[in-house]
């Protein structure tokens, strides 16, 4: 045998194989395009976001590329914006990059302390870092109210904008329509030096909220309604939570988004395809402020990919509000909510949403994704890692009424398996360790006083195997006056106790999960399902709250296995049969443990 090299060890092949089953991405291409021409090779980068100036006095940009993730501390990020972190975050971890975390925080309203706090942890939770050395604060968009105030007025000074008078109503119908173009403002024409003037007194405060606003000169009749000449700034008078009553003027998005990324020296800014038709303003703007030498050429480039639609769910922060304002949910971290704290407080884990983003790939034309890709990648990170555990969810008891007679009144035998059955080869599996006993809890659908064809389970004259412990035979069971079954009555068979030699002496066609009564453990467990029943909830306008599941929470007292019952908040694992399930962030304790289902074991959407 030869020395392993690096090449062909088991994991150089496994990463090599790994790299060819990524699925397609054309921003990958772009970016590989970019690096091989050199695009970006000439940026400097001064440590901190700034003009053309502060960047000239900087280092050759160590960065091969920047990506940004800019969310609006407006709500919960969920699912899609976890797509959307994948993607920028692991393109710039894949080409020697850095992907910077903005909160796109201009727009003074909406904006809270609490919303920032929990993008900062659903992005650290995803496994990614935005901190660069001396540098850990995330960017902040209302950091650059300063600069964009000065490149509108470097725009003004150009004469590529001016301030329009006219109101709401008589722009918005001069704005034209796709048949009809646009007519020019009367006040278009005002010189850099009255245009100046007012927006001047704009910022002083000396006009009304919404009486007039700054908008760049374009083209009135380009047929992207876009580049109409549209609004750039707006008064309002709004305390904003980072600049306070500074500013009553404030940039509108379409304007601070490409100055922000600028600013950042972002090589590529990728954004969903709403903002399609926004890409020519963006190109316009930073043609213009590099062309006055404000901002560093080259300037970033806008690339939209398709958003994440995902069947049964919602992913619009404002609805996801509506579900948590209205209690129809217990909050923004409730299991089924679709958020990345809802996702984290179901069970599922990092590794799985990177699988997800990985797995849908990243393309140019929007598509439903099926909820069960989501469970799939869940299930396939759970599979080799969760503890195995037995819970019995629905819980009859079974007798043994010979176990005194033949294993000694009250004996109590220990018994063990493997926590993890399938560990990888030369990993060692933990041992669970339980005991068996005169009764036993099984599951109430294991009984069946008449089997139905091909039932292999507890009938009168079947024996089975209770896992992991003895086999034993169903001799009947106890009713109560309305004839519900009561307990389920069994002998045992000795010396067929797993793992010692005589556990194959008879031969069963099954083997049911239970939990001794003497060392189980009650539990709470929440049974989530789906929540909503129209696979679209929200598309084309339908009111989502209408097709909200009524029965998308079922709580159930189960008995657990006592290994199960020593699991910390967040612990995974699978309870045979019955799924993957994780101890609640929450509400778990030792003394009232509290569990919830993370996935079943099969994919039994739309079945
Ligand atoms: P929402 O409509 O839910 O409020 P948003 O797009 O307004 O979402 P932002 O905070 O502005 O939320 O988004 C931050 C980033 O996440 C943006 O780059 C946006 O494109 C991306 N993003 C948001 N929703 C999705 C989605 N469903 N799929 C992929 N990316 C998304
Ligand atoms: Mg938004």
């Amino acid at each position: 045998m030869s020395t392993p090299t690096p090449a062909n060890t088991p994991a150089a092949a496994a990463a090599a194989a790994q790299e060819a089953a990524k699925p397609s991405n054309f921003l990958r291409q772009i970016i590989e395009n970019d690096l091989e021409k050199g695009t970006y090779a000439s940026r400097r980068w001064a440590g901190s976001p700034g003009d053309a100036a502060h960047h000239a006095a900087g280092q050759p940009d160590p960065a091969k590329i920047r990506t940004r993730f800019p969310p609006e501390p407006n709500g919960y990020l969920h699912i899609g914006h976890a797509k959307s972190i994948c993607i920028n975050f692991g393109l710039a971890h894949d080409y020697g990059g850095v992907c910077h975390l903005r909160f796109d925080d201009t727009n003074p309203e909406k904006e809270d302390q609490e919303y920032v706090n929990s993008i900062i942890d659903a992005v650290q939770w995803l496994g990614f870092d935005w901190s660069q050395p001396g540098n850990d604060k995330p960017y902040q968009a209302s950091d650059y109210f300063d600069f964009m105030y000065r490149a509108a007025e470097t725009l003004i000074e150009a004469g590529h904008a001016y301030v329009d008078e006219q109101t709401v109503e008589q722009i918005r119908i001069n704005r034209g329509d796709f048949s009809k173009p646009g007519v020019d403002s009367p006040f278009r024409t005002r010189t850099p030096a009255e245009n100046l003037a007012r927006f001047r007194e704009m910022r002083d405060g000396q006009h009304e909220d919404g009486s007039m606003v700054l908008r760049a000169k374009i083209d009135m009749a380009s047929p992207n309604i876009n580049m109409r000449d549209p609004a750039i700034y707006r008064i309002r008078r709004a305390t904003h939570h980072n600049t306070g009553d500074k500013w009553c003027i404030y940039p509108m998005y379409t304007f601070a988004h490409p100055i922000e990324d600028a600013l950042e020296q972002i090589t590529h800014s990728i954004c969903t395809l709403e903002f399609e038709d926004q890409r020519p303003f963006y190109d316009w703007l930073m043609d213009r402020l590099c062309e006055s030498g404000l901002l560093a050429a080259p300037a970033p480039h806008q690339y939209e990919f398709a958003r994440l639609n995902l069947t049964y769910v919602i992913t619009s922060k404002r609805k996801l509000a509506q579900l948590v304002y209205d209690h129809k949910v217990s909050g923004w971290d409730d299991p089924r909510m679709p958020t990345i704290v809802g996702l984290r407080r179901r069970g599922y884990t990092p590794a799985a949403l990177q699988m997800f983003a990985e797995r849908i790939g990243v393309t140019k034309s929007d598509s439903w994704i099926d909820y069960g890709t989501l469970e799939g990648c869940l299930r396939e990170d759970l599979e080799a890692k969760a503890h195995r555990g037995m819970a019995v969810i629905n819980p009859v008891k079974l007798v043994l009424t010979n176990w005194d007679e033949v294993m000694g009144a009250g004996h109590l035998e220990p018994c063990s398996l493997p926590a993890l059955p399938h560990a990888a080869e030369g990993v060692e599996s933990p041992v669970r360790h339980f005991t068996i006993g005169k009764e036993v809890w099984i599951e109430r659908e294991d009984f069946e006083e008449v089997p139905p064809k091909g039932y292999k389970r507890l009938f009168p004259g079947n024996k089975v195997r209770l896992k992991g412990g003895y086999v034993v035979e169903c001799t009947g069971a106890t009713r109560d006056a309305d004839g519900n079954i009561t307990e389920v009555l069994a002998t045992v068979v000795p010396d067929t106790k797993s793992g010692t030699p005589g556990a194959d002496s008879v031969k069963v066609k099954a083997a049911i999960t239970w939990v001794g009564v003497a060392d189980g453990v009650q539990a709470e467990v929440r049974m989530y399902d789906r929540l909503f029943l129209d696979a679209q909830p929200d598309a084309g306008g339908k009111d989502f709250i209408e097709s909200l599941n009524p029965n998308s929470l079922k709580v159930v007292t189960a008995i657990v296995e006592p290994s199960l019952a020593n699991a910390k908040p967040d612990d995974k694992f699978q309870f045979e049969r019955h799924g993957y399930f994780v101890a609640d962030r929450v509400d778990h304790k030792a003394e009232k443990p509290v569990f919830n289902l993370a996935v079943g074991l099969k994919d039994s959407w739309g079945k």
